[in-house]
């Protein structure tokens, strides 16, 4: 696959799902991918990535961003409190916001800096044990949280359990993301981002279909 077929099978999703072209931005998540993959993608003129690790955004990113200085840069992997500045230094914004001590650094951070990422609320919409995010049963509270901390939220984020289907858990992100006045939707990954699309995805996160298969570190 290339980015240019998944450029176009994203517009076929938006014209099937009767929305209009460009609605949908492509997050391409270059984890662990060799820096010639991820170059030839910012050589094809695709500026908005993602990373789900802090150190390894660290240590590929700046020097990109030198090359590349439109680059937009989001975290969707897990964030400590302890690393919010450094993630603020790092990221244009965090997929991945889940509680109440995250937000409260966050926002402290903007508050001094005066300038906010954008912020998505992870929802762990099949309620894994494992997995992060904010327990549905949670979410309208926790938006309520964030904006009394004046966060400005831009959405929701979910990740579906990987033996579920995963428009179940895209229809209701969506529905939460309505009930709370929210219009951003970060839903969708490779084998899935036209079924996210189909049910309102704003932000899909699609990595190994654009750059190959991510080969263990
Ligand atoms: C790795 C990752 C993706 C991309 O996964 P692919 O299946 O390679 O498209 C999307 N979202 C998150 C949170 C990820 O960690």
């Amino acid at each position: 696959m290339s980015l240019s077929e998944i450029q176009s099978r994203i517009a076929k999703a938006e014209a099937a799902a009767g929305r209009s072209p460009g609605s949908t931005q492509l997050i391409a998540i270059s984890k662990v991918q060799p820096n010639e993959r991820v170059k030839a993608v910012l050589d094809q003129g695709h500026r908005l990535f993602g990373e789900n690790r802090v150190q390894e955004a660290a240590s590929k990113w700046p020097a990109f961003r030198e090359s590349y200085p439109d680059t937009k840069v989001h975290l969707v992997g897990p964030l400590q409190s302890n690393k919010v500045k450094q993630a603020l230094d790092l990221f244009d914004a965090i997929h991945t916001l889940d509680r109440k001590k995250l937000a409260t650094r966050i926002a402290s951070e903007v508050q001094s800096r005066g300038a906010a990422p954008e912020l998505f609320i992870q929802v762990n919409t099949g309620e894994e044990p494992q997995k992060a995010g904010v327990p549905p049963s949670e979410v309208d509270a926790f938006v309520a949280t964030c904006r009394g901390l004046d966060l400005p939220i831009t959405g929701l984020m979910c990740i579906p359990p990987i033996d579920e289907t995963p428009s179940l858990h895209f229809a209701l992100l969506a529905k939460f993301a309505e009930r709370n006045g929210l219009k951003g939707l970060s839903m969708g990954m490779s084998a899935d981002f036209e079924e996210a699309i189909a049910l309102g995805a704003t932000h899909v996160r699609v990595g190994s279909a654009i750059f190959g298969a991510r080969t263990p570190a």
